[in-house]
This record gives structure tokens, sequence and C-alpha cells, in this order.
């Protein structure tokens, strides 16, 4: 008897595309195969085809199980041929599918969401990858997360983003009007969230949620953006500044400033030069020439000579406006003897600034946070265990005589600006007890450093590469935000219960750093890790990050080691002179040293940048 061709399986489509491993476990490799694909009326299969042999099947979705078929948008590079990703989703497994071209990916979605379109299927989906822990459209870290966008089971997704629902509910916690620009895009995740596009302007509606900010558009339209991706508002007109001083002469800023008689207040003041403008900073830091005496130096602000005519301070760190080059500053000396760190104005107005309103949110009830055992002595003082909010937490608390009140806000304001899932993250502070403290994320394996060389001998290669990329991310997100890290090292990392690595560390280094600027001999700096130029001149850059991320590679490659662990500090420094650098360690692959060889070479310009660091680790841990 012939099979009846009416409930036989019909084939519909077949032909070659690539599959990513669907990497169940975190350690499981992930890598991109090439397979045969074949769509029936009852399931997609797929198969290895080896030449001259019979090809074996691999996998086989039967096509009721599916519950969602749709492109993938994403901007990661594929490190496969085929650039156009698409996924199945079945049962709780995401398959991830690439196909040679856009007219290929459209044919196969069409025709499984065809296929499926009577199952039944999921209401929303996730437009981006599943990737390190995370949704990248949505930033969730639960994998089967409902999806953030919604499905359409005919046709492919719109673009169009949700339309936001007011929340009766929402609190307006400043009566003020407060506008803030975009500084990147953002494409709504929520139904409550809109849309930002860089450079427009928004009014602040309420900032009662420490991370995401309710805004008002120019139509009208409110909703939730990420405090991360909006920034007050600069413009030109610098007269609306606190820091800026309208009419008056060098003599009476010196005045001003030397009474104040902080590290780093400062102001901006015009110049005698009509039209032009000048930086004022007070500092107690000794000068290249030995000066020691507490003074006020003085920056002019210099525009570049070409049309764009961007303003700059002592070194070429370019902004198009001068709030632009005083926001940077106030968080980089990147020049300057010291940072910009307190504004002095003769008539300060007593309005909040958006920062100020910010840290009050992060303020943490000292009644509800218990502390329990110590975990380890830092820098500031010691490191607690503790219990706050339902979760576990560390609290680190910070000696009277190591930081001064503003200095420690002013680094936890540092803090609270920045997010991402490869940072330790901040939940708050308790400024009310004495000793203060900050309250963070806790991983429970603890520091980098040990944790290596506790394990040392069982890393598998895709242990220590993933690692890296981890610290990576990191630094790619922290580099992008203009921020530069300064002390990155394997004992400022920290190492998840999933064993991600988490760096931490990325407000509290700088006022210590700033210390060891002022005593400049040197002897205290985190030599074995710093580049040439912050060893010679002080200069830190994300470059001089990559120079340290080289070096914390080598720390993971070599599980814990100490880098150049019989020399010592001059030593060091001879050796890099020489063109010297640290050997290859054992378990360190050709291709990672290749690249940690080229986080140290000697001139700044000549290294990576973390965007293609990240990109090139990502690469590695592909195949
Ligand atoms: P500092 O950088 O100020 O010297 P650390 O951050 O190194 O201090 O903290 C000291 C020790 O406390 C670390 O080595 C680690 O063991 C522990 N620790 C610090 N932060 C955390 C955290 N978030 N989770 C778990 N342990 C932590």
């Amino acid at each position: 008897m012939y099979p009846n061709p009416n409930t036989y399986p019909r084939v519909i489509l077949k032909g070659t595309l690539f599959k990513k491993s669907q990497q169940k476990r975190r350690t499981s490799p992930c890598n991109y195969k090439e397979r045969y694909f074949i769509l029936n009326t009852e399931d997609l299969t797929y198969s290895e085809r080896r030449p001259g042999k019979k090809p074996i099947q691999k996998g086989c979705i039967e096509l009721c199980r599916i519950k969602c078929v749709e492109i993938v948008r994403s901007d990661v590079p594929i490190p496969c041929e085929y650039k156009y990703p698409f996924q199945v989703v079945y049962d709780s497994y995401y398959l991830y599918m690439f196909a040679p071209d856009n007219d290929c990916r459209l044919k196969w979605v069409r025709a499984l969401k065809e296929e499926t379109k009577h199952n039944k299927l999921f209401s929303t989906y996730h437009p981006d990858f599943w990737g390190d822990g995370r949704w990248r459209c949505c930033g969730h870290m639960e994998k089967l997360a409902p999806g953030c966008s919604e499905y359409y089971p005919t046709g492919t997704a719109s673009k169009k983003p949700l339309p936001p629902t007011p929340d009766p509910q929402r609190r307006y916690s400043c009566s003020e009007q407060k506008v803030v620009v975009a500084i990147k895009n953002f494409k709504p995740v929520e139904k409550t969230d809109i849309p930002l596009h860089k450079d427009e302007e928004y009014i602040v509606i309420d900032t009662s949620e420490p991370n995401w900010w309710t805004v008002q558009d120019k139509d009208g339209n409110v909703g939730m953006v990420p405090c991360l991706y909006i920034t007050e508002k600069f413009s030109n007109d610098i007269e609306k500044y606190e820091w800026y001083n309208k009419d008056i002469t060098r003599a009476e800023a010196e005045e001003l400033l030397m009474k104040e008689s902080k590290e780093g207040a400062f102001m901006v003041r015009d110049s005698r030069q009509a039209g032009a403008y000048t930086v004022s900073v007070f500092t107690k830091a000794p000068g290249s020439n030995g000066e020691k005496n507490p003074r006020v130096k003085h920056y002019k602000v210099r525009q570049t000579e070409n049309e764009d005519g961007k303003f700059y301070l002592a070194e070429k760190y370019l902004f198009s406006t001068i709030p632009e080059l005083i926001n940077y500053h106030q968080y980089n000396a990147a020049g300057l003897i010291t940072r910009l760190r307190h504004c002095v104005c003769q008539d300060r107005g007593n309005s909040p600034r958006i920062e100020e309103i910010v840290s009050e949110k992060w303020e943490v009830d000292p009644d509800e946070l218990s502390l329990g055992k110590e975990l380890g002595c830092g820098q500031f003082g010691v490191v607690l265990e503790g219990f706050w909010n339902g979760k576990k937490v560390a609290v680190k608390t910070v000696r009277e005589d190591a930081m001064s009140e503003e200095e420690f806000k002013e680094e936890a304001k540092i803090m609270t600006k920045l997010s991402h899932p490869k940072l330790v993250k901040l939940y708050g502070m308790c400024m009310q007890r004495s000793p203060m403290c900050l309250i963070f994320e806790f991983l429970e394996n603890g520091c980098l450093t040990d944790f290596l060389r506790s394990k040392k001998g069982s890393f598998k290669p895709e242990d220590l590469l993933g690692m890296c990329l981890d610290v990576s991310e990191a630094m790619d997100y922290l580099e992008s935000s203009n921020f530069i890290h300064r002390d990155l090292a394997a004992r400022n990392c920290l190492v998840s219960e999933k064993l991600e690595v988490k760096v931490s560390d990325f407000g509290m280094t700088r006022p210590v750093l700033d210390d060891l600027y002022v005593c400049s001999t040197g002897s205290k700096f985190a030599m074995k890790w710093s580049s040439p130029e912050v060893i010679n001149h002080t200069k830190f850059s994300s470059k001089s990050d990559v120079w340290s991320f080289g070096v914390l590679m080598w720390e993971i490659y070599s599980e814990g080691r100490l880098p150049y662990e019989y020399r010592s500090n001059a030593e060091v420094i001879e050796s890099l002179n020489a063109g010297q650098r640290l050997l290859q360690p054992r378990l360190c692959p050709e291709t990672v040293y290749q690249l940690m060889q080229w986080c140290w070479k000697e001139k700044p310009e000549d290294r990576p940048s973390f965007a293609l660091l990240l990109h090139q680790l990502a690469s590695l841990a592909d195949f």
C-alpha cells in the first residue's frame, strides 16, 4: 500500500543553516554549527552532513511544541558565516538559527509561522538574544522571563514600540521642573517605558526609583527610562550653572577658593580675554616644580581650531559644550592637578541638583540592616556580611579617618550612576550611623585572587576565558560611560555563586589614588598593574585600564599568581623600559597571550579599546 499523501509528512523547506549550541549550562561550550535543516508538516529536524557519508540526525523538534518563531534583532557580532539570526522557541528552549541572507531568513520564519499558527503560542517574546545570563533586550536575568515585546504569529515583528500606559499611581516627588538630555538611544522594554532619542530633551517627572526615572518627552508622552541614559541638560548657556561665576577677577576667585580650602574646589570664570573662560581649582598637591603650598591653579578653556571648535582643558579630551567638559572633569582629572570636586560660587542657588536628589534615594535605614561576620578587611575599613531587604549583602564600612563624609558621598554617587550585570551592584548607603557604610550585592565566592588560588588546577580553558570575558564586558561598559577604573586587578574583582566575575571598587579607588598622586613618589602605586604612562606621568585613561586588564588576564591564566613575583617595582620598571613583558602562562593559549601583549603596547593609542577586546574574547569563546 502507498502512504496517503494527505497524512504523510510533506517537506516544506530544506537547506543548510547554522545553529547555535543551546548551552544548557553556563560552562557548556557556545558554538555555531552548520546543519542541514528539514521542515516538514510535522517536525523540524537537523542533521550533520559529512562528505561521502550518511547524514547523522542531531535533533528533531515536533512542530506542536513550538511557541514562537521570530527574527532576532541584535547588534552583537555573529561569529559564523551566516549573519541573519532567527529563533524557534519550543517547550522552554531557545534554538537560534542563522540564515545566509535576509530573504532566506524570512522564508524560514514565514514557513515556520505558517505551520505553527494554530499552536498555543506566546503573546510576547524577546527580540534580542539570551546571553551571559541575561536577555539583551530587556536585561532580565531569568531565561524564562516573559517576553518584552508583543509577538505577532502572522507577519514579522513590528518595530513599533508598545504604547506607554500611564501609571495612575505615579508619585510626583519633585515640584521643580528639571530638564535632562538623552545621551544614548533607548528602546522601550516594558509597557511603561518610553523611547529615548539621543540629544533630545525630557522633563523629569519622578525620581523615586533609583535606576529608572519617569520623564516626559516633547510630545507629552510619559514613561520610564534608565537614569544612566540621561544627563542634566548641557547647553553653552553657562550662566545657569552653579559653578559659573560671572564678573569675578582672578584675585577674587583665588580668595574664594582659598577660603573654601577643599581639595578640588573649583569654579569657572571669565578670562581676561573677552569671550574666553578659565577654570580655577584649589589644590594641596605638590606641583612638578616642587611647590607644596595650598594654591589655586588656573586652566584656560581652549578650543580646537577646526570648524567644530571643541572645548578642552589641559589635555585633548574634547567636548562640544563647556558644561560637558566640566562634567567629565568632575569625574576624571585627565591632566588637571586634581579632578573638579566641589564647585564654589559667590551666591549659590538653593535648588537641589539632580545628583543630590539621587543620593537621598539611596539612603538605607540602619534599623533595616543587620550585620554579621567579617568577610575581610578593605582599604577603608572592614567588610561585613549583612542582611538587608530580605537578602544577603556585603557591607563595606568606612573608617572615619579614611574618608570624609563629603568624599564618601561623592564616591558613592558615582557608583549609583553606574549599573551593569558585571559590576558589583551597589544597593545603598548608610550615612546616619558611624562608621558610614556602603551596601553591595553579596558574591559568594569572594575575591578573584583568592578564588583562583584556592581552586588552582581545576579550571577548564573555557572557565578562564569566561572570566576574562566577564571583566571585559564590565570594562567595555565603563569605557563607554567615560569612566576610568584606575585600579583594575584580580584583587578588585569578585566571584559569584555561578562563577561569574564582577568588577568591584570602581568608585572607591579614586580618593586613594588621588592621595598617591599627591605623594607622587610612586612607591605606593599598584605599580605591577600600571601602564608606563601612569608610572611616569600619572596619566590615567581607559587605555591605562586596558594595560591593567592585560595583567589581570595574566593573573587569571596563572591561577592567581602575583605578577613579577620576585621582582621589586624598580626592577619591573627597568624590564618594561627594556621592552620585556610578563611571560605566557602555561595555561594560556597563544591567541589569548597575543591579546595580553596587545594590551601592553608601549603607546596607549596602540592598545585596543575594551570594545575591541570584548569582541575578540567573545569570538575566541564561540569556537
Ligand atoms: P578594598 O577594595 O576596600 O580593599 P575589598 O573589596 O577587597 O576591600 O574587600 C575585602 C574583602 O571582603 C574581599 O577580599 C572579599 O573577600 C570581601 N568582600 C568584599 N566585597 C564583597 C562582596 N560584595 N561580596 C562578598 N565578599 C566581599
